[in-house]
């Protein structure tokens, strides 16, 4: 593997100081960019935290 990227190539394995650890950093133009594993949006999170408060609202319900 060179050190250059080619331009089909999307995405590429770096570190990320903010994950700290390895993940897929975009790549345009040659270039490494972003870290694409903290800027996804948390999607399971996302629906624990709504099952969450589901729970938590019927256990309000049966307190009154
Ligand atoms: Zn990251």
């Amino acid at each position: 593997m060179s050190e250059h990227y080619t331009r089909n190539t999307e995405s590429v394995l770096a570190w990320c100081n903010r994950c700290s650890r390895l993940t897929m950093h975009a790549v345009s133009a040659g270039r490494r960019g972003h870290c694409t594993e903290h800027e996804r949006p948390p999607a399971t999170r996302k629906k624990e935290s709504a099952r969450e408060r589901r729970a938590r609202e019927k256990r309000q319900l049966k307190l009154f």
